[in-house]
């Protein structure tokens, strides 16, 4: 028996306005289960289970493909953030004297990466050779403006 007429058959009892103890329905008006009552009623509990049944299998799957497409999402965010110019700058970590009252650093540290570089001020890198980190100063906003 399909749905449909699963449906059909409970409005048409329905109608006689007493579907659960007994329906006045006969064959003359249409009535599907006239040999045995009540046939209706179990038919539309068991197709209403079913329906539950599938629509809770189909909330599980949507569900899952949620969690992937999320998980997704986040290897594309991650991937991104790699993709996207790092900025980063020079931090002194070692002077070996000082000029004009401020310390003379000779030893770099990269504030992204944590990579060293020996030399002074004016040796240091634009990029930080390890991990490519923008170290210009005072560029970068202008660049964003434009
Ligand atoms: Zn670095």
């Amino acid at each position: 028996m399909e749905n449909t007429e699963i449906i059909k058959a409970l409005r048409l009892c329905a109608k006689s306005g007493n579907i659960i103890d007994y329906c006045e329905l006969g064959d003359d008006n249409g009535c599907l289960y006239s040999d045995n009552c009540g046939d209706c009623i179990d038919n539309l509990l068991r197709a209403a289970a079913d329906a539950l049944e599938a629509a809770e299998k189909r909330i599980v799957e949507l569900n899952t493909k949620c969690a992937n497409l999320q998980s997704q999402i986040n290897e594309m965010e991650n991937e991104i953030e790699e993709l996207m110019p790092k900025r980063g700058e020079w931090i002194g970590i070692e002077y070996d004297g000082y000029a004009d009252g401020y310390p003379v650093y000779d030893v770099w540290e990269c504030s992204e990466c944590g990579e060293e570089h020996n030399g002074e001020e004016d040796t240091l890198p634009n990029y930080c050779p390890n991990c490519g980190a923008d170290m210009r100063k005072g560029e970068h906003d202008e660049q964003a403006d434009s």
